[in-house]
């Protein structure tokens, strides 16, 4: 039931995307039963190409993150953005398409209901919970609103540029893997 629920959204983003952006869409996958939720910021090239989230070298950096540190499969999570296409030039998205996208984001959360949302990097931060915050002063703890349970980290792309952020990365994926076992 939740799997076709989370199937037959994941065909409307991309009809969505298709029929009013033009462009190849990128709805998320994963587990309708997943635990824990992952929140990027947009696709990027590979990820157009492909239809697929978090499959380039940020992706790969995500996958070993879940694997080593939380010892889960990919296929147990489920992984977005916020924008379920590429930005033209891989830009920041603007304003009009964090909010086209917004409801999609919010159904799928209420379909999975996961114990856990973590906002990978500023643009999930800043889209989903709270335009000021930022990333470099809360991630690593849980902020609870409405009922949810939200976990801040850096954007994996961020850990590629610098180690200082890749070993923050580390460091929250390690506590991230406690606070799913509480
Ligand atoms: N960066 C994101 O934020 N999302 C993707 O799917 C890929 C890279």
């Amino acid at each position: 039931m939740k799997d076709q629920q989370l199937r037959a959204l994941e065909k409307e983003i991309s009809e969505f995307v298709v029929k009013h952006i033009g462009k190849n869409p990128v709805p998320g996958e994963g587990s309708a039963f997943a635990p824990i939720f992952f929140i990027g910021e947009a696709a990027g090239t590979n990820e157009e190409r492909t239809g697929r989230p978090f499959v380039g070298r940020a992706g790969k950096l995500l996958t070993e993150l879940i694997e080593q540190q939380l010892h889960m499969k990919r296929e147990e999570v489920y992984i977005t953005s916020v924008v379920k296409w590429r930005p033209p030039d891989n830009r920041k998205p603007l304003k009009d398409e964090v909010a086209a996208c917004m409801p999609f984001l919010e159904r799928q959360i209420s379909i999975i209901q996961p114990k856990l949302i973590v906002l990978l990097g500023n643009t999930a931060l800043n889209s989903v919970l709270d335009h000021e915050m930022k990333i470099s002063a809360v991630h690593g703890t849980v902020i609870e609103k409405d009922g949810r349970r939200y976990y801040p980290t850096y954007h994996p792309a961020a850990g590629l540029r610098a180690t200082r952020w890749k070993r923050a990365l580390e460091q929250d994926f390690i506590q991230l893997a406690l606070e799913l076992n509480k």
